[in-house]
């Protein structure tokens, strides 16, 4: 194992202090360009509701101070073979180097003459949001994936305005969901004061509505886009290591480049990116030990998503994808899809419990 030498990460969100907390007998240096220190950005929709940014943070600083971790606030701009530079000028040398540095959320462009729009990825995004809706009468939110739903249903609580999600989708959380359960959870959306246009593209925005390619015309004082990410690795590239759509890492998240590792939303591993915090958390992990020279083979576990939206929960597990095999229980709903023989995926709507037991069904035969 190594002892002394000099871990940087470059990125302090799950992926980033994930490795920094795992890492042992070495001096790390954690980087991160946000204002705030690291916090838990799945729940960055809390803010809009009035929560203190504070509340949100994964540890107070004293957490760092005690574990010897270095955090220093800035932007990294260059990596050069055994050191980073700051965007100040300043050099921090490493031995073993982590980049975490996340993605980024994709804006898309339309026409119209709307001046502004937004996105929600990072805690200053959720703070400009706050204040554009403390002013506004409607809100449309583009893109009814599961961020986009909880945005949308944060917003139609904690604003009590009309909110509008566009989803090009038949139907709402395709990567999640059936049709029914989308369904059942639409409607829920509905009493709680958000309308789901599905199969619906908008056309352009001017600074009251946005009009979709049908004709038809949505109420949008504030628009936000939840269209996606991109994973960020411009850093990455400009020093010459291998990226496709993220930076290619092996199954131990080294990179092209020797001593670099990669970890999170801006890894791509065998040809997929994750954008899920499980795996991030996952290959902070799987990268920290590599760096500390300990033998370990990340394999990425099966995805999952947790959804509560208007009093449904909602779990999805694997891949919906393959013949359905329903089972019902009072508003107990589970959906299992069979593919080649085996549980391809699980739907599970207000049964939480059966988590664990639909977990260790996927790969296995339906019984
Ligand atoms: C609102 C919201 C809700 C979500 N909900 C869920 C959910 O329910 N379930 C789920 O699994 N996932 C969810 N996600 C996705 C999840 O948050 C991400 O998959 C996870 O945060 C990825 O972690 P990461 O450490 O790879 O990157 P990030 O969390 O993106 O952190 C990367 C950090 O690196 C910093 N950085 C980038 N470049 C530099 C640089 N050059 N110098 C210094 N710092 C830099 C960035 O500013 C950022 O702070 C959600 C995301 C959002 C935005």
């Amino acid at each position: 194992m190594d002892r002394g030498k000099k871990a940087v990460i470059i990125g302090g969100g799950i992926a980033g202090v994930q490795a920094a907390a795992t890492l042992k007998d070495m001096s790390v240096t954690l980087i991160s360009e946000e204002e705030f220190l690291p916090y838990y950005r799945m729940r960055i929709e809390e803010v809009l509701g009035g929560k203190d940014p504070e509340s949100l943070y994964i540890h107070p600083l004293s957490w760092y101070e005690e574990r010897g971790i270095c955090y220093i606030q800035g932007s990294v701009t260059a990596i050069k073979e055994a050191a980073v530079i700051l965007s100040d000028g300043r050099e921090v040398p490493y031995d073993k180097l982590l980049i975490a540095t996340g993605s980024r959320a994709r804006m898309l462009s339309v026409p119209g003459g709307r001046k502004e729009s937004y996105v929600l990825r990072c805690m200053s995004d959720a703070l400009h949001l706050k204040d554009a809706l403390e002013k506004a009468e409607s809100f449309a939110i583009i893109g009814g994936g599961l961020l986009g739903l909880e945005a949308a249903y944060s917003v139609a609580t904690d604003f009590n305005i009309p909110v509008s999600v566009v989803e090009t989708a038949p139907y709402i959380l395709p990567r999640q969901l059936d049709e029914d359960s989308a369904a059942l959870l639409q409607e829920k959306l509905a009493e709680k004061g958000v309308t789901v246009y599905v199969s619906s593209t908008i056309e352009s925005a001017d600074d009251s509505f946005v009009y979709l390619k049908d004709g038809r015309k949505i109420a949008a004082d504030v628009l936000c886009f939840s269209v996606g990410v991109n994973p960020a690795i411009k850093l990455a590239e400009e020093a010459g290591i291998r990226t496709g759509r993220g930076i290619v890492v092996d199954s131990h998240l080294r990179t092209s480049m020797e001593n670099v590792y990669a970890a999170g939303d801006a890894a791509e591993l065998d040809g997929r990116t994750f954008g899920l915090a499980m795996h991030a958390r996952e290959m902070g992990t799987a990268a920290a030990l590599s760096m500390m020279g300990e033998e370990n083979d990340y394999r990425p576990s099966e995805p999952s998503a947790l959804l509560k939206v208007g009093g449904i929960d909602v779990v999805s597990l694997g891949t919906p994808e393959g013949e359905r095999k329903v089972e019902t229980d009072g508003d107990k709903r589970r959906t299992y899809f069979i593919k080649d023989g085996v549980v391809n995926g699980v739907v599970l709507i207000n049964d939480k419990a059966s988590m664990m037991k639909a977990k260790a069904m996927l790969g296995k035969a339906y019984e």
